[in-house]
């Protein structure tokens, strides 16, 4: 059996992987680390919760050993697609470098770009960013990338489904062609093999479990439910109050309305629940996750951008609000429980209008998935009002209603909001010259969503959402925010909540007005 003293890493390395208490190197470690020491560039196709942080983590700091950082130019640089994951790997090279002298600059966005100017002026052995806020310091003129000996690109699946793809495409280019590039991502589609073939030379290609694979220690339930929020809502509390072995719990929605909706609904029942998603401040996803991750916090709801990659060991219970929308989505929200073979349990709310989404989770999954309480045709007939869906312990008080029926002031499409919300998390962007790709992305986001809108609407008809969008709030105090563009979308997205008729609008609203 390979262990780590057999892959060629420095005593220093080899004796911080001893105290933080790993013998046996994952299989992307076995396969990453020795081609990685060679100078290789790498191809792994590999999830979080693989051990894959530290396949590059770990040589890094070896073939780091020689050498020493200059001002203002760093000698790595590996791009995450969430500030969490960048923070997460700054751990990993706090915790494996331990022996090592090295200055690390973590730069993402919603932190002072003073202190990060600070470290970058020390010289930066390891720069650990997210595209946008690289980028803003690239244009401050602040940052030499000639210097860069070694580039990881992590996450690169979720990179393109954040529409990040341009920007890493522009950092790629400010670095010297005769870098070694380590790149991951849990997918291959063919948009992502492309860019692969297009940044790797002759690359080391590693491939641990099939992506659509789902870990076997994870018991999969679905669960019938009718689709109102409310009735999700109900059946949802039912749930976790009968997993008698519930220790902590993520919950996933589709979008980051529901997700603040759902926090405040969960909390108001009493539960301890925490909230995450992109356009929270970093203070307070900081604060949220040391929360969860300390058992302060039982519950976690989150979106897939916000949870993407997180590395929260023994989670016991994931319950999907939602059904995702893409199926690989699925694969990554049940891979946050039962890893590293422990036992887990993930439960997924189905309405009728799920079913498509659910057959291709079924499909790539390859796998049935058991109803926990019957199917969709012995659900009973839909409570006629919130009050009526609630259990009868639960019944009167509160006026949830009108935020119930509030349902039409839904910002964007997921796809599209998924990306919205990414930039949004990510660094304030410098501002561009109209024509150049954002433009495009934003258009094309805007795209995604007025498809999305017209196929799910009766022709002639103004989506509630256009009828009740709300006007542009005012950006947050803290935010350095320098694309008017950009903060634009993050207003759409985040602007206060109408007062909406839901499904009860008046025909005359509905009337599309002049664009
Ligand atoms: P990652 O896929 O990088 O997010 O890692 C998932 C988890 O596995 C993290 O908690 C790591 O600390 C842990 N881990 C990484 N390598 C090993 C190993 N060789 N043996 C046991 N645990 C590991």
């Amino acid at each position: 059996m390979t262990t780590f003293a057999d892959l060629g890493l420095s005593q220093k390395v080899l004796s911080a992987v001893t105290d933080a208490g790993y013998t046996i190197p994952t299989p992307i470690q076995a396969g990453a680390i020795p081609p990685a020491l060679k100078h290789r560039d790498i191809l792994g196709i590999a999830q979080t919760g693989t051990g894959k942080t530290a396949s590059f983590v770990l040589p890094m700091l070896t073939l780091l050993e020689k050498g020493r950082a200059r001002a203002r130019m760093p000698r790595t640089l590996i791009l995450e697609p969430t500030r969490e994951l960048a923070a997460q790997v700054a751990e990993n090279f706090e915790k494996y470098g331990k022996n090592h002298k090295l200055n690390i600059a973590l730069l993402i966005g919603g932190v002072s770009f003073d202190e990060q100017d600070r470290k970058l002026e020390r010289g930066a052995d390891v720069l650990i960013c997210t595209p946008g806020r690289l980028l803003d310091h690239c244009e401050r003129g602040k940052l030499l990338m000639t210097g860069v000996e070694i580039l990881v690109i992590d996450e690169a699946d979720r990179m393109l489904d954040m529409g990040f793809i341009p920007d890493i495409e522009r950092i790629a280019k400010l670095i010297p062609f005769t870098r070694q590039t380590l790149f991951f991502s849990a997918t291959m589609p063919p948009e992502i093999q492309k860019l692969a073939d297009r940044f790797l030379q002759n690359p080391e290609r590693i491939e641990v479990a099939p992506p659509s694979s789902t870990a076997k220690t994870v018991t999969q339930r679905i669960v019938a439910t009718h689709d109102k929020d409310y009735e999700k809502r109900a059946v949802l509390r039912d749930l976790i109050r009968e997993q008698t072995d519930l220790k902590n719990a993520i919950i996933f929605c589709n979008r980051k309305l529901d997700v603040a909706d759902l926090y405040r609904s969960l909390s108001r029942h009493g539960f301890s629940v925490g909230a995450l998603h992109g356009d929270m401040d970093q203070s307070s996803r900081t604060k949220m996750l040391a929360g969860f991750k300390d058992n302060q916090i039982t519950l976690l709801v989150a979106s897939d951008v916000a949870a993407r990659g997180l590395d929260i060991p023994d989670v016991s219970h994931v319950f999907n609000f939602d059904v995702p929308i893409h199926a690989e989505d699925y694969v990554h929200r049940i891979g946050r429980t039962g890893r590293a073979g422990r036992s887990g349990a993930a439960f997924t709310l189905v309405s009728r209008r799920d079913t498509k989404y659910l057959d291709a989770i079924e499909k790539l999954i390859d796998q049935k998935i058991e109803w926990l309480n019957g199917d969709l045709t012995e659900l009973p007939p839909p409570a006629e009002s919130y009050e009526s869906a609630k259990p009868k312990r639960e019944r009167g008080g509160r006026r949830e209603r009108d935020r119930d029926r509030d349902r039409g002031r839904r910002s964007e499409t997921p796809r599209a909001e998924a990306k919205a919300e990414a930039r949004a998390a990510d660094s304030h962007r410098p501002d561009m010259k109209s024509g150049e790709t954002p433009v495009l992305e934003e258009t094309n986001a805007k795209a995604d969503t007025v498809k999305a809108e017209r196929k799910a609407q009766p022709k002639g008809q103004t989506s509630a959402r256009q009828a009740n969008r709300p006007a542009p709030a005012p950006a947050p105090a803290n935010d350095d925010n320098r694309d008017r563009r950009n903060r634009y979308r993050r207003d759409q997205d985040d602007g206060p909540t109408p007062v909406g008729f839901g499904d009860d609008i008046p025909a005359f609203m509905l009337i599309a007005g002049k664009a």
